[in-house]
């Protein structure tokens, strides 16, 4: 009797991305816990990386920390960390793909000036569009003449490059993602507007970088806390833009204090390390985390 072929079953991938401004939390424990036990289950790869794109706001003795408390909860990790502040040049040359598309333009505009420009749009409410983090840009530079621009560009003025989302979608046409627990979902980009994806201080942004990085590592299975749900949306956009691979996605529940409140790290007390010097064990810590036995 010939022994039956089946195909190798496809690797699973996944990751823990936090940005090094802070210590890590129960709820980073739990988001951190929802990848490793994805991978670990079925035989795959977990991997660390460090989104730590913001000079202002990052510190290595941030992303120190979090190595430690992830190995004291007993999580471990393949292959080197990624740390995006190493990796400029892939996201450069992401953004030069996108410029050659004609999806990205220069906004001149300070934070100022945005909310300026919305406040006065606030008079004609039909022109002001909410999007899940607050108004969405109202298009100023989308359309400037382009010698202006030149002359903007030539003089060194300071700009952020946004996506322009209508553009981006005349070129792919309607996108679908699947979700684990929400399903077959349609992508709707326009839901955040020309997002920003490569800032005045930085040329990159989490949008970017994230899409990118996945895609670079192999990524097959996206975990994180459903506050990027709607995120989501535009990432499945630029994958279609770059011919970048699109992962599955597991968009899992928030843990949340006693008020009912999102942890965040104004919750100290939940702090691992805080947990782990008040005595409590790896597996109590991953317990309260969601994760127990
Ligand atoms: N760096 C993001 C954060 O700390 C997570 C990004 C992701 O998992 O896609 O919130």
């Amino acid at each position: 009797m010939s022994t039956p072929r089946f195909p190798a079953p496809a690797l699973t991938v996944t990751r823990f991305a936090p940005s090094p401004t802070g210590y890590l939390h129960l709820g980073h424990a739990h988001s951190a816990l929802c990848g490793w036990t994805a991978a670990r289950h079925v035989g795959g790869r977990f991997l660390l990386r460090s989104e730590d794109i913001d000079p202002a706001r990052c510190r290595p003795d941030f992303e120190a920390a979090l190595q430690v408390d992830l190995a004291w909860l007993g999580l471990d990790w393949d292959g080197p960390v990624r740390r995006q502040s190493e990796h400029m040049a892939d996201y450069a040359a992401a953004l030069d793909r996108l410029r050659a598309l004609e999806v990205i333009y220069p906004c001149f505009c300070s934070r100022r000036e945005i909310q300026e420009e919305i406040a006065r749009a606030g008079n004609a409410p039909h022109l002001t569009v909410a999007g899940p983090d607050g108004p969405l840009y109202p298009g100023t530079c989308r359309h400037l003449p382009a010698g202006l621009v030149q002359d903007r560009l030539a003089a060194g003025q300071p700009h952020a490059l946004r996506l322009d989302v209508a553009a981006a979608l005349r070129l792919t046409g309607p996108l679908v993602w699947h979700d684990r627990a929400a399903g077959t979902v349609v992508a709707q980009p326009g839901l955040l507007g020309d997002v920003v994806l490569a800032r005045r201080d930085v040329p990159t942004s989490y949008h970017l970088s994230v899409t990118v990085d996945d895609h670079l590592q192999g990524v097959t299975l996206v975990t994180r806390g459903v506050d990027l749900f709607h995120a989501t949306h535009l990432h499945r956009l630029l994958q279609a833009l770059l011919g970048l691979t699109v992962p599955d996605y597991h968009h899992h529940a928030l843990l949340t204090n006693a008020d009912g409140r999102r942890l965040s790290k104004r919750d100290g007390a939940t702090a691992l390390r805080v947990l782990r010097q008040a005595g409590h064990s790896a597996a109590e810590v991953r317990a309260m985390a969601g994760f127990p036995g």
